[in-house]
């Protein structure tokens, strides 16, 4: 029969393997049994729901077998198997597993990094196999077939004979040469070290021959013989990690298993482990990523924990058991207790599943809250990554009942520590007199730093949290107050500063009224500043939209534009803003002109847009002349 070419794509990941100077080829065995235990996770759940299946738990099993004459190694399973379709697509090109996109956005250099970061599947067998063949029965389908690939050039799929359902996989090693000596997987106890290095807690036995010593037949207690035989026997331990005590697992341990759940090769930075037993038993292993998955802030990014029931894996993705903000969480679930004659989309509205998936939420704020106290600096590598998924845990719905923990575990940059700080921290240090929390939002510390309105704040030694998130100030405006302090910002409305606020001041009515008819509806007010010290001008926006929510709907399509009011405050002990007064007693067309271009320099410093920048240039370059 005519050979199929691969995809593409499938084809350059192909000729990666094929040519691999990757170190550990060795994984090779690790990424067969585990698609092998996947296939029997398939099958396993079906039987649960299907009594047609007629298997049970126990009878699922691996197998590999060696043939040295023949130089080859056969994974065999007894799982869901593939049909003629499934064969194509799934060998043919690179499955679900993403790695090929991530190697795209990588880009061409990491080519060798890869293997090592998301295992590459299948295709993995070919870096010590010059050919494969895939002997395959799929669950409910007569006819059996056999997929055949030596390299890229292509394979072929032909019908062929098999009695039970299942996969061969048979790997052909390739030549030995100088360097590498692909015969060394012929030998069983190489193999059985790799299934106890790799593939120990796979939770289907996964049997070999073994050479095993065992007593003579002529053997007698008084005068005892061994001899060894071989003997196919479960080489596996099948005791998954988070069936074992915290303390009986090493973090390396940990890491291994984490970095094939998530595909990520670096440590994770927490491991959270939950042990439950009551009304409902479970046990949870959950991990916080060291670093954002690169599709993190993409829809290709899903949310969820595996879930497993009594060993048998029921979804990969179980969305239902983390909340959205809490969505950079990777890990397993595995509860007995969950009813599993009800399809996969009933079981996500389980209620049993929202008890366990509260609690777990409960476990990790927890769990976060001591990183924080026992880890300042990692917490503020995480919080670098998963801050915002938390300040959005604040606004989100249903965030409304976890408002308390969560805010304890927020940070934002401190003006006076001039580094991040707790709301906690903040309250601690506030003199007695405070009356509010004094934050200002922005783009970078830098910028708020420079703003008019940090001034007198700055004067008067008060601490100010510079939001540069763009949805802190949400958070805050949620939370209202801290430690029955209120969050007042420094950019809109009044300050609540006793001495500030009680200055008397000339409110200069005329000059305001002359500045508020210049500019017309361009602003809401003009008004005597009581904050400004060396700015001439700045612009607050009252008591409605903040100028930092104004710019953030701007990315939105909203029924009605999101808009501030625009007030103007003048420091009317600035020469400039005297300049305009005494100009507006000789020479009304230059007061305009100069309370335009405060105007525009209040929006400039803002961040905002200018209305006609052109206008504003000419106006510059007016005064120069
Ligand atoms: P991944 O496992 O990341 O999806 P692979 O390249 O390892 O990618 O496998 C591709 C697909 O081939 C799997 O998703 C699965 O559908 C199918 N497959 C591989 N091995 C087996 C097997 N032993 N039994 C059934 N299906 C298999």
């Amino acid at each position: 029969m005519a050979k199929k070419q691969f995809k593409a794509e499938s084809k350059r990941l192909l000729d990666l393997m094929i040519n691999s100077i990757y170190t550990h080829k060795e994984i090779f065995l690790r990424e067969i049994i585990s698609n092998a235990s996947d296939a029997i996770d398939k099958l396993c759940y079906l039987s649960l729901t299907d009594d047609k299946v007629g298997m049970n738990r126990g009878d699922f099993f691996i197998e590999i077998s060696v043939d040295k004459d023949k130089r080859t190694i056969t994974v065999s399973d007894n799982g869901i198997g593939m049909d003629r379709d499934e064969l194509e697509n799934n060998l043919g090109v690179i499955a679900a597993s993403g790695s090929y996109k991530f190697r795209q956005e990588a880009g061409e250099s990491e080519d060798v990094d890869i293997i090592g970061q998301f295992g590459v599947g299948f295709y993995s067998a070919f870096m010590v196999a010059d050919e494969i063949t895939v002997v395959t029965k799929k669950y409910g389908v007569e006819q059996a077939y056999r997929w055949h690939s030596a390299g890229v050039d292509g394979y072929t799929v032909t019908e062929c004979e098999k009695d039970a359902v299942g996969t061969d996989v048979v790997m052909h090693l390739k030549d030995d040469t100088e360097d590498e000596k692909y015969g060394e997987y012929l030998d069983n106890y190489k193999l059985y070290s790799l299934v106890k290095k790799y593939s120990d807690y796979i939770r289907y036995p996964i049997r070999m021959l073994t050479s095993v010593q065992k007593q003579t037949e002529d053997s007698t207690d008084e005068d005892p013989k061994f001899e060894m035989v071989e003997e196919v026997a479960t080489i596996n331990s099948m005791v998954p990690l988070w069936q074992r005590k915290r303390s009986e697992v090493t973090d390396d341990e940990y890491a291994k298993f984490y970095s094939e759940l998530a595909r990520d090769f670096d440590k994770p930075q927490r491991i959270i482990t939950v042990s439950v037993e009551g009304s409902i038993t479970y046990k949870a292993l959950m991990f916080v990523p060291s670093k954002k998955p690169f599709n993190y802030q993409t829809e290709d990014y899903e949310k969820g924990l595996q879930l497993y029931s009594a060993g048998v894996m029921i979804m990969d993705k179980c969305d239902a058991l983390l909340p959205d903000y809490l969505r950079f969480v990777r890990g397993v679930v595995d509860s007995p207790d969950l009813s599993l004659n009800i399809s996969r989309e009933l079981l996500q509205h389980d209620r049993q599943l929202k008890v366990i998936a509260k609690n777990l939420e409960k476990k990790i704020l927890a769990d976060l809250a001591k990183f924080m106290k026992d880890d300042r600096e990692g917490y503020e590598k995480f919080f670098a990554n998963y801050g915002r998924s938390l300040g959005y845990g604040v606004v989100s719905e249903g965030g409304e009942a976890r408002k308390d923990e969560l805010k304890e575990l927020l940070m934002f940059y401190s003006s006076t520590e001039k580094k991040l700080t707790s709301l906690r921290e903040y309250a601690d240090r506030m003199p007695e007199s405070q009356k509010c929390i004094y934050y200002a939002s922005g783009e970078s510390a830098a910028q708020i730093d420079a703003l008019p309105q940090t001034e007198l704040l700055k004067d008067k030694n008060y601490e100010v949290l510079y939001l540069t998130g763009e949805a802190d100030e949400f958070v805050l405006q949620t939370l209202q107050s801290y430690a029955d302090k209120p969050f007042r910002s420094i950019i809109d409305g009044d300050l609540d500063l006793d001495d500030a606020e009680n200055e008397v001041l000339d409110e200069k009515e005329d000059l305001m009224k002359f500045v508020k008819e210049t500019l017309g509806d361009r602003i809401k007010d003009a008004k005597v500043s009581r904050r400004l010290k060396t700015h001439p001008a700045c612009m607050s926006a009252g008591t409605g939209f903040s100028f930092e929510m104004e710019k953030y709907f701007k990315n939105f399509q909203m029924p009605e534009p999101v808009k501030a009011d625009r007030i103007l405050e003048l420091n009317t002990k600035h020469p400039a803003v005297m300049a305009m007064e005494t100009a507006l007693l000789t020479d009304r067309s230059k007061a305009e002109l100069y309370a335009k271009i405060l105007y525009n320099q209040a929006l400039l410093i803002a961040g905002l847009p200018l209305d006609n920048p052109s206008e504003y240039t000419d106006m510059i370059a007016e005064l120069m002349k």
